[in-house]
């Protein structure tokens, strides 16, 4: 009979996508996935540690997880990704009863340990540094047509509230062999869209031999036939150049939307956080992203409550959310991490205060996208069909190019399919249209 797995996965995109191989490799390796971590042999969280309250939410389940290893001693526990990478030590001492920990940087060995772990039941953990990750790995993909292929790994920016470059290490680009490999693969099995993944996708390539920018990867993937969208994720404001904006105007497959985390609109803040540009030269960019590709939807991350933030600092970064209207914003309390730069900052603000704005922030995020989808009402848009609404099982659900979620009426055949969809209802949350022509 199959052993059976669990895997929960935390955090961002990347995170997915390593689960995407975990899942792939025990697949291979004669698991069968399921939903239900008390039916399961082996149990693996890929955990997030981008703020506190996110490792919390780990050590939480751990408490949970304990009942199940109780009732079964041949459960296997393993904690993967960046809590495990950053915090080994903390990870075993809040949970004595874990069996294996394996680091951003060794993911891939999982089959290895596994077995390692129930033929000997030694512990093993796993933290080491590594320059790559094996290309052609096999992956369990979570969608049937939208996939997230990884075209860069690690962070150089040292952001000073931030723990990717210590979680994730240095900037190490994929070659773009590899990455135009897996995108034909992607195509030949039926996939419509990629969305290419990276902490700073803008400063892809450095450090390659033959170097190629990430402008001229996209144009290369935007020749490979079958794929209908690209995507990427995350841009920074100060490594956009005018040549991607260009490529991104001009390649009939890159969407029309840009996810630009902008952080903060105080220069005093955006220079402690070390961001590398100020608030006059991001909205110029936005206005120079507008004028280029009028279609583009902007989205962004804002943290609140950094260190010495004033209430005149917040104003600022009100102020830019206004003018700049974003159709998206992830919004978060700054969160005090260990190890990294702000941390050591004097002048932490209050809980509280981090709350309140918030709160004004969201308040006014809401009313702006309110306003924006509500402009969208009588327009028409290309859909990729992507499944059922989670809402109601008779409605479908998919994306604009824009990034927008339409709900709207017709058959599940359409799933995986692109459609146009006119916009006839909108509120903060989606878009509702109807089918036509
Ligand atoms: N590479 C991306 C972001 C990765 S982390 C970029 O440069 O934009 C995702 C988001 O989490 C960040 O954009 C930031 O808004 C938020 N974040 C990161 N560290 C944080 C912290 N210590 N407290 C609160 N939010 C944080
Ligand atoms: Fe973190 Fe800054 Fe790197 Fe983004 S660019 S991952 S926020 S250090």
């Amino acid at each position: 009979m199959f052993k059976k797995a669990y895997i929960k996965t935390y955090g961002c995109q990347m995170n997915e996508y390593d689960s995407e191989v975990m899942a792939g490799l025990l697949t291979k390796d004669h698991y069968q996935l399921t939903s239900k971590p008390e039916e399961a042999d082996l149990i693996i969280l890929n955990t997030c540690y981008v703020r506190e309250k996110v490792k919390q939410k780990v050590y939480s389940k751990l408490g949970e997880i304990k009942k199940l290893k109780e009732k079964n001693p041949h459960l296997i526990l393993g904690v993967c990704g960046c809590v495990a990478q950053r915090r080994p030590e903390e990870v075993l001492q809040q949970a004595p009863y874990v069996d294996f920990i394996l680091g951003t940087f060794n993911f891939y060995r999982l089959p290895l340990v596994v077995r390692r772990v129930r033929e000997s039941g030694e512990r093993i953990v796993d933290v080491e540094e590594r320059e790559t990750i094996p290309e052609k790995l096999p992956k369990l993909r979570k969608n049937r047509f939208s996939a997230y292929v990884p075209i860069m790994r690690g962070c150089d920016n040292f952001c000073t509230y931030c723990n990717v470059p210590y979680v994730r290490g240095r900037e190490r680009s994929r070659l773009p062999e590899d990455i135009l490999r897996e995108v034909e693969e992607l195509s030949c099995q039926g996939y419509k869209e990629v969305t290419l993944l990276g902490q700073n996708v803008n400063s892809y390539g450095k450090g390659l031999e033959n170097r190629l920018d990430f402008a001229d990867l996209l144009t290369r993937i935007n020749c490979i036939e079958g794929i209908e969208r690209i995507r990427f994720t995350t841009s920074h404001p100060k490594d956009i150049t005018d040549k991607l904006i260009q490529r991104m105007r001009d390649l009939d497959k890159v969407c029309e939307h840009l996810h630009l985390p902008v952080q903060a609109g105080s220069n005093k803040v955006l220079k402690r956080m070390r961001r590398g540009y100020t608030k006059e030269r991001y909205l110029e960019l936005v206005d120079k992203i507008r004028k280029t590709i009028p279609q583009i939807s902007l989205t962004t991350d804002i943290i609140v409550g950094f260190p010495g933030e004033s209430e005149q600092d917040f104003q600022e970064t009100l102020d830019l959310v206004r003018k700049v209207e974003f159709d998206g914003a992830f919004t978060f309390c700054y969160s005090r991490i260990k190890g990294t730069e702000a941390a050591e900052f004097e002048d932490q603000l209050p809980e509280e205060v981090k709350k309140e704005r918030l709160r004004r922030l969201i308040q006014l995020q809401r009313e702006i996208l309110e306003k924006r989808n509500k402009s969208l009402v009588g327009q028409k848009f290309e859909v990729l069909v992507e499944g059922l609404s989670k809402k109601s099982s008779d409605e479908l659900q998919g994306r604009t190019r824009t990034n927008k979620v339409v709900v709207f009426k017709g058959s599940p055949d359409l799933v995986g399919k692109l459609v146009q969809v006119k916009i006839v209802d909108s509120s903060q949350w989606a878009l509702r249209g109807e089918i036509c022509g």
